[in-house]
């Protein structure tokens, strides 16, 4: 899951990484005082580039600027709030990012001495790579200094890394990348844009998350794009068999999907749409052995998605235990058919 930079830079607040000062904008709100800096809150970097970042000088109207940003598209997304930020006095800009190196697991820091929209035409001369580990990481601080050649601002510099750190572990992060880390002309250290991904797998450990981008469902497996058939199944094991049936009988699954006990209308709506992104699927075969999780809530969310998509493939559904009854009365009162067991659904899908 992707934050958008205000969301991020709320995160690096809270771990105390300087960051500038700010406010979020939406259309209509009062006009805030130039000069100050609009930037489009999108999920897609590179917004310097294509006019996302538009600093405003002191008398200028910012209504206008701000008008422009709300029709920008950036790869497909318009914004739906700016965030509009004190303009920083840039004296160079940096480029620094944790991330997990998925070969030694550990958490790496990269940096360049050269930051901002130019970064991937740097990639040509070295980027400072060093893993990072609680127990050295005031040196790796220092080091890091050296390489910036920022000696005046290591105790800075030092503090910094090992707040990004903790926030990176504490947030369950996969990358957390401050591009630009601006030096300003009085020498304080800022982190200017930060671009930040969290490991969706985590969020149960995250109640308090909320952020504009929901988690995917951690138990949803993209099998094959050209899948034709779609499964919605409870507990690893009867997804598995799911799955497996629907290969047996010379069908093309798409997806495995565990909904889990805590199965939610909200979250079965979410795998729907999810299952709607393939393009060649047909058919969704709907396998549910309730003992936690329960039917008549699975019925809602199948009654919610027939309402709400009206390309939903056909469904083909087998629902067992725990409140199937009340669930067999809603969907036959909607006239939707259910089957006794996965081989009969199975039949009915290869029949077309
Ligand atoms: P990105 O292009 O999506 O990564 O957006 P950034 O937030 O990184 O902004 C792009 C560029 O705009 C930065 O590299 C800066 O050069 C410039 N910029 C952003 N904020 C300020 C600011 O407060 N003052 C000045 N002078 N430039 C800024
Ligand atoms: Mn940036």
């Amino acid at each position: 899951m992707n934050l958008l930079e205000y969301e991020a830079k709320s995160l690096l607040a809270r771990y105390n990484i300087p960051v500038p000062q700010g406010s979020l904008y939406h259309a209509g709100d009062p006009e805030p005082t130039a000069p100050l800096v609009l930037k489009s809150q999108v999920h897609s970097g590179g917004r310097g580039k294509v006019g996302g970042v538009k600093v405003v000088p002191e008398q200028f109207n910012v209504t206008t600027v701000a008008n422009s940003l709300f029709r920008l598209e950036i790869n497909g997304e318009v914004p739906q709030t700016l965030l509009a930020e004190e303009v920083l006095d840039i004296d160079h800009e940096y480029y620094m990012s944790l991330l997990i190196d998925r070969s030694t697991a550990a958490i790496e820091l990269v940096a360049h001495r050269d930051g901002g929209v130019d970064i991937e035409s740097h990639a040509t001369t070295e980027f400072y790579k060093v893993l990072v580990n609680p127990e050295t990481i005031e040196s790796t601080g220092e080091g890091l200094a050296e390489y910036l050649g920022l000696e005046g601002q290591s105790f800075a510099l030092q503090d910094l890394l090992q707040n990004l750190y903790h926030c990176f572990v504490e947030s369950d992060a996969l990358l957390i990348e401050i591009n630009p880390l601006v030096l300003t002309h009085d020498n304080q250290l800022v982190a200017g844009d930060c671009k930040m991904s969290l490991d969706d797998a985590a969020s149960f450990r995250h109640t308090d998350w909320q952020f504009e981008q929901e988690p995917a469902n951690a138990n949803f497996v993209v099998l094959d794009q050209n899948g034709t058939v779609a499964t919605i199944a409870n507990g690893a094991g009867l997804a598995m068999a799911t799955v497996d049936a629907i290969t047996t009988k010379g069908l093309v699954p798409a997806n495995f999907l565990d909904i889990g006990g805590a199965a939610t209308v909200g979250g079965i709506m979410r795998s729907f749409e999810s299952i709607l992104e393939f393009p060649q699927v047909n058919a969704i075969v709907i396998n549910i052995f309730g003992g936690i999780v329960r039917c008549d809530e699975v019925a809602a969310a199948i009654l919610e998605a027939k309402e709400q998509f009206e390309t939903l493939p056909n469904l083909f559904i087998r629902l067992s235990g725990n409140r199937s009854t009340e669930a067999a009365e809603l969907l036959r009162a909607k006239g939707i058919t259910l089957y006794p067991d996965l081989s009969t659904c199975l039949e009915e899908v290869a029949h077309g």
